[in-house]
């Protein structure tokens, strides 16, 4: 095993994923649990699987792909691409539709694999990126009636998604009135939708205050389970487990980066000489502190931005990055760092997305 390297406590998050399914039962929300930040890993999807997660949804086919061969059934989180419907009918069970035009591609492509393909059918609440636009109510109901009568497909649901693009924050008012919508789309159409799928981890803040809608029955979520969190007060939740890290505790964490020190020494914190812009274009300051104890880790830019992680020795400073390198200030530490030593970093959804997206830092699965 080399550095750096991404740990993931795929027990913790095994123990979060069972936490949720639990507690949304209570107020009959079943969960669709969301695996795309760790870009298709399936050690993830079968902890959250093992945790009572049914459905497991991905952003992309490719990553589909990747959980073939886990049991559960499994969805695609985005709109299939015109060009990538053959294999969409393949590695997806469910998918997220708002163009008719898909919708017959999907039909035509189950019947040749002789499959049957679950549309859920997007609707625009107000967050303005994908869906139909919930005032058109004439489209939404001739989408649904060719939906019934085309062959091979079945309606999985009504969904909506919120605080993605325009940060509309999922509310009381907009959940009513997506239930209304899908009253009225049912008597009109004679249909009954199993799954209204009202939006993401954000929507947990109106289960959490005890004001969720009821006839709301689904959500996506990967945000919840994944951190712990409560994203409209953005607040730690007690009965889960978080990404906080102490480094005085031996335990390890949901997520820890870890680099390694390749070089190590003190140097002006000033540069010498003339000065010019860095890497990516950019002109610098620097303050000068004098000679500092600094090191360099083998990690940079291109694996995970420095903005999204955090020293878990609060002592360590980030001092900044290149492409492949990221400089971090020791000067004020008690621990007596050595070339070769690891560092470890807690990470953000971003950090974590970004870590997960770089080949060039490897994934390693742990169970304590
Ligand atoms: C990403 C995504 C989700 C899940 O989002 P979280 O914030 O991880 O809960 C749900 N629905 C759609 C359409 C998404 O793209």
């Amino acid at each position: 095993m080399s550095y750096p390297k991404l740990e993931i406590n795929v027990r913790k998050l095994e123990y979060n994923a069972r936490v949720e399914v639990r507690n949304l039962a209570k107020v009959g929300v079943t969960v669709m649990g969301v695996n795309k930040v760790f870009n298709g890993l399936p050690e993830t999807a079968e902890a959250i699987v093992r945790g009572g997660i049914k459905t497991v949804a991905e952003s992309r086919v490719s990553n589909l792909k990747k959980i073939e061969n886990i049991d559960c059934e499994k969805c695609l989180l985005r709109s299939p691409l015109m060009s990538d419907i053959e294999d969409t009918v393949k590695y997806a069970d469910i998918s997220l539709n708002s163009e008719i035009e898909v919708i017959r591609a999907l039909s035509q492509e189950a019947v040749k694999q002789e499959k049957t393909h679950k549309i859920l059918l997007m609707i625009d609440m107000g967050d303005i990126r994908e869906g139909i636009w919930f005032e058109n109510k004439d489209e939404i109901k001739a989408v649904v009636n060719e939906i019934k009568a085309l062959p091979n497909l079945e309606i999985y649901g009504l969904g909506t998604n919120f605080n993605c693009f325009g940060t509309a924050l999922p509310t009381v008012k907009n959940g009513v009135a997506f239930r209304k919508l899908a009253s009225e789309i049912e008597e009109s159409c004679g249909v009954k939708f199993q799954y209204l799928s009202a939006g993401n981890c954000t929507s947990y803040h109106l289960i959490d205050k005890g004001i969720w809608p009821e006839g709301l029955n689904h959500l996506r979520i990967g945000g919840l389970h994944l951190y712990g969190m409560e994203y409209v007060s953005m607040k730690y939740l007690d009965e889960y487990y978080h990404s906080d890290m102490d480094i005085n505790r031996a335990v390890s964490n949901l997520y820890v980066l870890k680099g390694e020190i390749i070089e190590l020494n003190s140097k002006p914190t000033v540069p010498v000489g003339e000065l010019g812009v860095d890497a990516f274009l950019q002109s610098k300051h620097f303050e000068d502190h004098g000679t500092r104890k600094r090191a360099l880790l083998s990690f940079g830019r291109q694996d995970i931005p420095s903005e999204n992680i955090w020293p878990v020795d609060p002592q360590v400073q980030i001092m900044g990055q290149t492409s492949d390198h990221t400089l971090i200030d020791l000067e004020d530490c008690d621990i007596q760092y050595r070339v070769g030593d690891i560092v470890a970093f807690e990470l953000d959804y971003t950090g974590l997305l970004a870590a997960c997206n770089s080949p060039g830092i490897e994934k390693a699965f742990v169970t304590d």
